[in-house]
């Protein structure tokens, strides 16, 4: 399983369509000051489901949208997709390839699409939940994170051997369930 494919518009600095290609192995984005390296690693983590405006370098959501240059109006909506090698089966869905879209709307509102079919945002926690890829997890780690797993708490501590062993889905799951 690896990352082929992200593509971004209207996301933070990426007003028109930008598709970034990736091979496997390692990728390095290079470039200067303010031109949108960390924007790449923004958009991979809200495509996956990040809920977090902070974690994504913001105040709300509606952030991520194209807010405008001198040169170029504001954006409506801002749309991210990242596709997914899976001939390996690691993803527990029948394609080989997978994608995954989120879309955000300025006048309220998102969607979330597998393979071009709208799904909830639970569908892509679940589908991504098993592989360390996603929402919460630990493969994204920003500058200054290492401090956090090294003061984390033993309940913290918990949550990271948790994720790591495959139990978060399951918790959910069951959180919901006790919600109703
Ligand atoms: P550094 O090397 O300093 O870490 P970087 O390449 O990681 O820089 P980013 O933080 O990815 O740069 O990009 C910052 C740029 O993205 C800023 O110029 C900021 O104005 C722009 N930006 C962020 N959000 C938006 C938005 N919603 N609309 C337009 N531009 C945005
Ligand atoms: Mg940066």
């Amino acid at each position: 399983m690896h990352l082929k494919t992200l593509t971004v518009r209207g996301f933070k600095s990426f007003a028109s369509a930008t598709r970034f290609d990736f091979e496997p192995g390692i990728t390095c984005v290079v470039g200067p000051n303010g031109s949108g390296k960390s924007n790449v690693v923004d958009a991979l983590a809200w495509v996956m489901g990040e809920q977090g405006a902070k974690t994504l370098r913001g105040g709300k959501m509606e952030d991520v949208i194209f807010a405008g240059t001198s040169a170029r109006p504001a954006l409506g909506r801002a749309e991210v997709s990242l596709t997914i090698d899976n001939s390996d089966g690691r993803l527990p869905i029948e394609f080989s390839e997978v994608t995954i879209t989120r879309t955000l709307f300025r006048q309220g509102g998102s969607e979330y699409a597998i393979n071009g079919a709208p799904v909830r945002l639970l569908d892509i926690q679940e589908l991504l939940s098993d592989t360390g890829l996603g929402r919460e997890m630990h493969v994204i780690v920003g500058q200054g994170q290492l401090d956090t797993v090294l003061r984390a708490t033993p309940t913290e501590r918990r949550g990271f051997i948790e994720e790591a062993a495959g139990v978060l889905k399951h918790r959910r799951r069951k959180e919901k369930a006790l919600r109703k």
